[in-house]
């Protein structure tokens, strides 16, 4: 996978934070190392503190292609006020992120790729270096930032991607359709033939060869900080697809419930905390009461 090793500044209603790992990388590849081991392509900057890294090398996470470069780390400040399913953006600085290109080394290219929220043009760098046939789902993620500012070049890389990842905001902005349904069928039009729409609290929708459903969010009383809850759930859905080889539309409804759930303890404390301390019984707890919930 690839995407943003980050620093980031978080303000929600329940209390605010100057400096917190995150990062769409760091996000992802936590919740996917659940499932499978992950290889993490990103770039940080001299800043990165140590103590971070560490909190990467806890999981099966390889580093490998973790570059340190001259430079920042990324930095996101984003803030939530009473509707805790979008954030605001404050402030992005790119640093070393502009500057980044990666030469991948993997003997054998990856059967399962990522590009998570990331510049498409980092993106599509990553997926010119590995090839088809071998690749089995190339999935993306992408956020309004991006829709804004490299609109073509994110086009491009939806032309070349299996699944597509994004909220309903996103997938608004991205279509100018208001309506979902209609936005899943001009995502499909553009290039992916898997689309899941994440609606935070609501939870989410899934388009997958000509049928789609819709799973319910976790219900949650207490949800304190929702940075990285998209990047997690995509962390799952990926982990739990790799490790099952099954990309039927019942497996991936079965990936989706893993990704919602694992976004469900994401969002219970700041940054990497309560990922930190889940075990995969907790995981398989809670898909039991969601199966319950969710089925009549
Ligand atoms: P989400 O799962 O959407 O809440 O993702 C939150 C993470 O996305 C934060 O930890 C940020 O560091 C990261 N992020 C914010 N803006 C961007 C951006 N423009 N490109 C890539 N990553 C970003």
């Amino acid at each position: 996978m690839v995407g943003t090793v980050a620093i980031d500044a978080v303000k929600t209603p329940f209390g605010k934070r100057d400096r917190v790992f995150g990062g769409s990388a760091s996000y992802f590849s936590y919740a996917a190392s659940f499932f499978v081991p992950v290889a993490l392509i990103a770039v940080v900057g001299r800043d990165f503190p140590e103590e971070y890294r560490m909190i990467l090398t806890e999981r099966p996470i390889d580093l490998s292609h973790l570059e340190e470069a001259d430079g920042k780390t990324f930095f996101w400040r984003g803030e939530y006020g009473s509707d805790l399913n979008s954030a605001q953006t404050l402030e992005t600085q790119l640093n070393v992120l502009t500057r980044f290109d990666p030469k991948l080394k993997f003997t054998q290219s990856p059967p399962y790729l990522f590009l998570a929220n990331v510049d498409p043009i980092l993106q599509m760098r990553v997926l010119d270096q590995l090839e088809r046939p071998r690749l089995k789902f190339v999935a993306c993620d992408t956020m309004n930032y991006w829709i804004r500012t490299k609109r073509q070049e994110l086009q491009k890389v939806l032309t070349r991607v299996d699944g597509l990842v994004v909220n309903d905001g996103e997938a608004r902005e991205l279509t100018q359709e208001a309506n979902l349904m209609k936005a899943a069928r001009r995502i499909h039009e553009m290039g992916p033939g898997c689309v899941i729409i994440k609606k935070g609290e609501h939870g989410s929708l899934l388009f997958y060869e000509n049928q789609f459903c819709v799973l319910p969010a976790y219900p949650l009383e207490a949800v304190f900080d929702p940075t990285g809850a998209g990047d997690s759930f995509a962390g799952a859905v990926m982990g739990y697809l790799a490790q099952t080889g099954d990309l039927s539309f019942d497996n991936m409804k079965r990936a989706v419930a893993r990704g919602t759930v694992t976004a469900s303890f994401t969002v219970e404390d700041f940054g990497l905390e309560n990922l930190r301390r889940l075990s995969g019984a907790e995981i398989n707890e809670r898909l039991e009461i969601l199966k319950k919930i969710g089925t009549f």
